[in-house]
């Protein structure tokens, strides 16, 4: 049984903390896109983390937490997250990593770095953490998959070709000093000997998972709105954020997906640089910062501080639709609490003409949110744990935003703890 938990919109829905909980019934989690330019916040038994590329399931021993080849492998970055869980005092996490994911090399962030400073004014917002340099060499043929790390001779004279073109760039482009081959080869030995203790045939290893019936996770980063090929493209990340893309990053059959969660959360937040609607600013939405997610809403990788914005129900709507979501699971709920009224983004004025679709980009940028007022509750809804117990206009709350998605809200996340859940 494979589920997916992917987020609807921008990313930091809470995914991390939905999955959390769903692993503890799961015997594998996956991750199957994105590397580690986005972060999830768990909070569970053993403390607070903040996870860039350990999947979810890290914190619980029966889980096997797999990097599926879709994910750009920071291998540094993998070892580092494995050894501080450990000395926080969390049992070894069983990792193991697909011999065909492509490792991060160091100048793929370096290349991020300056590409982002040629762009100056109109740069991206990017994490610098080497995605979009790595995706863009996954595609143009000169990446390298794990298993080419322990290939001594055809890796030396890989290396010698990629930096021909590289160190071009470095030269003439931006500047920069050049990379030497004998130091790349190093390094990459290096990697080779971290990463050595984790790589699996990751085809062969979902294979049989499946077909013994295994509780399989595949654990989404970022959202729908991110997608390069549905979200809010150019302002995108670099990797499908899709569950159907689950499939290919992980390495199995599409028709074995049969649940997508979809992340929803009570209220909007953004990273980085692109059209959000519903944005609000000044007092307001510094006010909803403060309070939102588990002490403020910051980047769990950057500590930037996030653009705030009220509920969309169209960016949403979409979201969970180019998802294909099976269910939703609507979080961060208890934040509201405070507000006398709520508002939410009911339509998009584009042009003269209000409409519930999510448009393209040129379109979504010059979109005017249409608000509609909801009475908020007033009260402190964490610690409830049966869904008629939350305060009626609570209960009308999601039962809007449910009717806007079109798809059922089967649970409710009301505490960032892993057991302040509401099951309907
Ligand atoms: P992810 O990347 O989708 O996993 O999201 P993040 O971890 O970046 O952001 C979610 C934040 O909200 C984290 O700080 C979580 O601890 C917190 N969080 C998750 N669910 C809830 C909830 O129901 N209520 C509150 N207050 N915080 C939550």
């Amino acid at each position: 049984m494979v589920k997916a938990v992917v987020g609807a919109c921008w990313g930091d829905e809470g995914k991390g903390k939905i999955t959390d909980m769903l692993a503890e019934d799961s015997d594998i989690v996956v991750r199957f896109q994105g590397g580690a330019n986005a972060g999830h916040t768990i909070v569970n038994d053993y403390g607070k983390f903040a996870l860039h590329l350990l999947p979810s399931g890290s914190f619980n021993r029966n889980v096997t937490n797999m990097i599926g080849n879709g994910v750009a492998l920071d291998i540094p970055q993998l070892v580092k997250e494995i050894e501080d869980v450990v000395s926080k005092g969390v049992p070894r996490p069983n990792i193991v990593v697909s011999e065909r994911a492509q490792v991060l090399m160091p100048y793929h962030k370096l290349f991020d770095q300056y590409e982002e400073e040629r762009l100056s004014d109109r740069q991206f917002g990017s994490t610098k953490s080497g995605i979009a340099p790595f995706f863009s060499d996954k595609f143009s043929k000169i990446g390298f998959q794990v298993w080419e790390l322990f290939e001594e001779e055809r890796l030396r004279e890989k290396i010698k070709n990629v930096l021909e073109v590289k160190n071009l760039m470095l030269e003439h482009i931006y500047h920069k000093p050049a990379i030497d081959a004998d130091e790349l080869y190093a390094t990459c030995k290096e990697y080779a000997g971290m990463i050595k203790p984790y790589v699996i045939d990751s085809v062969a290893f979902m294979h049989n998972a499946i077909k013994e019936g295994k509780t399989i996770l595949l654990e989404g980063q970022l959202g729908s709105l991110k997608d390069p090929d549905f979200g809010i493209y150019p302002m995108t990340t670099s990797s499908s954020t899709l569950a159907g893309y689950g499939a290919i990053g992980a390495g199995i059959p599409p028709y074995e997906i049969k649940e997508i969660i979809t992340v929803v959360k009570a209220y909007s937040s953004a990273v980085g640089a692109g059209a959000f609607v519903s944005e609000i600013f000044g007092d307001e939405a510094d006010e909803l910062r403060r309070r939102g997610g588990d002490g403020g809403e910051y980047g769990a990788t950057t500590g930037r501080p996030r653009r705030m914005g009220w509920f969309d129900c169209v960016a949403s709507r979409y979201g969970c639709r180019v998802q294909g979501t099976t269910a939703v699971a609507f979080t961060v709920l208890d934040v509201l609490g405070y507000l006398d009224e709520i508002p939410v983004c009911v339509g998009y004025e584009i042009d003269g003409e209000v409409t519930r679709d999510f448009p393209t980009t040129g379109r979504l940028e010059r979109a005017k949110p249409v608000l509609k007022v909801l009475p908020g509750w007033k009260q402190d809804i964490r610690g409830i744990k049966k869904y008629e117990d939350l305060p009626q206009n609570c209960r009308n709350y999601i039962e809007f935003i449910e009717r806007e998605l079109e798809v059922p809200i089967k649970i409710v996340s009301n505490g960032p703890a892993r057991h302040d859940i509401i099951m309907r």
